[in-house]
């Protein structure tokens, strides 16, 4: 496990040098798209009350392309399945990539355990701002526990950590302004013309779209567990309505890419990307302090000393004091990678809810904002 962690953080440095280079390549005209329906045989997705997400989807999926092919004889449209079959995600991105297509759209369905939220959401590979955000991606990669030795094909991803989730979205999106731009037609689209509320244009870590050498998008078209959505989705009214949505943001991208005939040119003609949420950083911190990770094992409302019997096999011990309780980690990690082979090792010993938090001069802050950071500096 530790040494596929590892592997996994190679392969991703790998892709941010492939990445770079291609970003060198522009796009003048869009001639081939992958629309990719979510899920699909032995793989659900998330469940209505009346309804499956790999059904919906696919419905979907099918009457976007059907739009594509009827009104655009210029562009060819490829799916990753046509019928109830399970696909792997690995393999999804493959089809992209030997298909040379020029955009990737994976469609899906949200699903919570409330029956609030409600609404239509648009995901680019990137960094989540919280944990919402993340918890849309972990569902969706979690399809990768359905599929044979998943830990040797995805280099031992684990889909339900979520420090796996933070190191794996760093990976540079060279495609990030154009997927952006889709994704922003995409939700104006739902909003103004279908009327569907609109949660916005977000980020996250999907496999699925981590290794398509292309603009990518992942739609979210509403909330199965929210029983108005559920409604629209199962109608194959609303189904049109969301495909032609989907539809007319590709016919805009399209005419917009091959207008400018650079890529380049869509900086200036788009919309400002989502603003990054203020940051929980501690005012009384400074960004240029020291950062460490270290691995949090145990919580108590009494104090105990660093020197108990029970620390004494641990590594560097330390404590904090957070909302009245006493904290206790070990490790004094630079990086992620290494607090979270640290937090495996304790696991095996025995700590099982151990986690890994970080400090910046001795003030905590969430995992992500450190790396953040960290990123920021180099
Ligand atoms: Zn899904």
């Amino acid at each position: 496990m530790k040494r596929r962690f590892l592997n996994f953080g190679i392969l991703i440095l790998a892709l941010l040098l492939t990445f770079s280079l291609d970003a060198q390549r522009l796009q003048h005209s869009i001639r081939k798209v992958v629309i990719d329906a979510g899920h699909g045989g032995k793989d659900p997705g998330a469940l209505g009350k009346r309804s499956k997400e790999k059904d919906i989807v696919l419905e979907i999926a099918l009457k976007t392309g059907k739009y594509i092919e009827e009104n655009m004889r210029d562009v060819e449209v490829i799916y990753t399945r046509r019928t109830d079959v399970f696909v792997e995600l690995f393999r999804r991105a493959q089809v992209a990539n030997e298909s040379k297509a020029d955009l990737f759209i994976s469609i899906h369905c949200n699903g919570s355990r409330s029956l609030e939220p409600q609404g239509t959401e648009t995901f680019v590979m990137g960094l989540h701002k919280n944990q919402e955000n993340l918890e849309v991606a972990k569902k969706e990669n979690a399809a990768i526990l359905l599929e044979e030795d998943y830990q040797a094909v995805y280099d031992g991803f684990n889909p339900n950590s979520p420090e796996a989730h933070i190191i794996f979205s760093l990976y540079q999106n060279a495609y990030l302004e154009q997927s952006l731009d889709f994704s922003k037609r995409v939700q104006e689209q739902f909003r103004n013309r279908v009327k569907l509320y609109d949660r916005g244009v977000k980020q996250a870590g999907f496999l699925v779209l981590y290794k398509i050498a292309m603009p990518g998008v992942l739609i979210e078209t509403g909330f199965l567990s929210n029983t108005k959505d559920e409604a629209l989705l199962i109608s194959n009214e609303g189904q049109s309505y969301i495909a032609s949505a989907i539809y007319r943001a590709f016919k805009e991208y399209k005419e917009c890419v091959e207008k400018a005939g650079q890529v380049q040119h869509l900086a200036k003609t788009t919309p400002e990307p989502e603003k990054p949420a203020p940051q929980p950083i501690d005012p009384k911190s400074s960004p240029t302090g020291t950062i460490v990770f270290r691995v949090q094992f145990f919580s108590s409302s009494t104090d105990k000393p660093l020197t108990a019997p029970e620390f004494a096999k641990l590594k560097s011990v330390k404590k904090y004091l957070h909302q009245g309780m006493y904290k206790f980690t070990a490790g004094d990690e630079k990086n992620l990678e290494a607090a979270i082979r640290l937090k495996d090792e304790m696991i095996k010993k025995g700590h099982k809810d151990a986690f890994v938090v970080a400090f910046i001069n001795e003030v905590r802050l969430p995992v992500d904002v450190a790396v953040q950071i960290l990123q920021q500096r180099k």
